[in-house]
């Protein structure tokens, strides 16, 4: 499938037609497929969807790090910084990892070693990544502590990862990201474990760490509330594809794609007194089950006929917004749909 979207100016990174397959005792399948995308320099891009439609697997293909059996399809292109990732040498692309381009995992107890000290680990990245001296590297390493807002960053530092609390450790994980200074970040649901009140601080600290520094972010996240405050534009994943991007403030006040509507149908109103949510009925279908038609359709309030047999593209609208739904090219549906949305 050919991307049609216009290309932006200079973007820090771009992905076209980028494609995951795998192959499993059932045969060939394909949780990410063809999805594009650009993100300026200094923008944040939040990527959203359900679990199980792929946008963790689409993040880990910036940096190559899909395991094997699970490959990066020939004719994926992922250009960051005016490289191309897929044709980059190990060393080349050591270079880039912690460096140039960071990521934030969700759970850092998995992601960070456990018989290595917090210091250690930040420092360790440090000397992968720069001249210098050891002392040097775990002063460093303790300043960036403390630039995270770990009280004590000296004693934390020599601290265990089992040692420290949950906002802690994750706090660990975005000085891990932030000390080499990264054009890219991206945080793959970097607060979904955490109580609320550490999350909203630590979405605080990514967004002011990431304006000081002028770097991009690709925000990985369910949860649209984080969107609206962080993001300033938005692609919407379903099935392995993107089915709607827009920026944030143009798909809040109008949402084009049904499964949009019903994400945002489904996330609280801080303010309001409306108190019952929808959701969207039954779940993602896995990716050796995805129909033949539009991939929403079993669970779309606007289906028709049209809806199960015909794979919608990707259309543009303008103004970089897209909507990968048939209701774009039926006038009358389009109208009930909207009223549906509204009511
Ligand atoms: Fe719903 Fe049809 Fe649009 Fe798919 S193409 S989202 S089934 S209206």
């Amino acid at each position: 499938m050919t991307d049609t979207r216009t290309p932006m100016s200079d973007p820090l990174l771009s992905l076209r037609d980028v494609r995951v397959t795998f192959r499993t005792a059932d045969g060939l399948i394909t949780p990410v497929d063809g999805v594009s995308f650009d993100i300026a320099r200094g923008e944040t891009l939040a990527l959203v969807g359900e679990s199980g439609c792929g946008k963790s697997l689409t993040a880990l293909t910036i940096l190559r790090l899909i395991d094997a059996p699970g490959r990066i399809e020939p004719g994926s292109r992922i250009l960051f910084d005016g490289r191309d990732v897929l044709t980059l040498g190990d060393k080349e692309l050591r270079g880039i990892r912690g460096k140039q381009a960071a990521m934030i995992f969700q759970e850092p107890m998995t992601a960070l070693n456990p018989v290595y000290s917090a210091g250690e680990q930040i420092a360790e990245v440090v000397r992968t990544h720069a001249d210098g001296s050891r002392s040097a590297a775990w002063d460093r390493a303790v300043a960036m502590l403390g630039a995270v807002g770990i009280p004590s960053p000296e004693i934390r530092a020599k601290q265990f990862p089992h040692q420290l609390s949950g906002g802690m450790r994750q706090r660990v994980m975005i000085a891990m990201a932030l000390v080499m200074n990264p054009s890219l970040l991206i945080a793959d649901e970097p607060t979904t474990a955490l109580d609320v009140t550490i999350q909203a601080q630590l979405l605080d600290l990514l967004r002011e760490a990431q304006q000081a520094r002028g770097a991009s972010m690709l925000l990985i996240t369910h949860d649209l509330g984080v969107v609206a405050e962080s993001a300033q534009r938005v692609a919407v994943m379903y099935a392995g594809q993107i089915v709607e991007e827009a920026p944030v403030t143009t798909l809040f006040a109008a949402p084009q794609h049904p499964y949009t509507q019903g994400l945002m149908a489904a996330m609280p109103r801080a303010g309001t007194r409306r108190q019952r949510l929808t959701t969207i009925p039954g779940t993602v279908p896995p990716p050796g089950a995805w129909p033949t038609g539009c991939r929403f359709a079993d669970r779309c309030a606007y289906a028709w006929s049209r809806c199960t047999t015909e794979a919608p593209p990707l259309h543009q609208l303008g103004d970089g917004r897209s909507s990968r739904c048939h209701l774009v090219t039926e006038p009358e549906r389009r109208v009930a749909q909207i009223a549906g949305a509204m009511a």
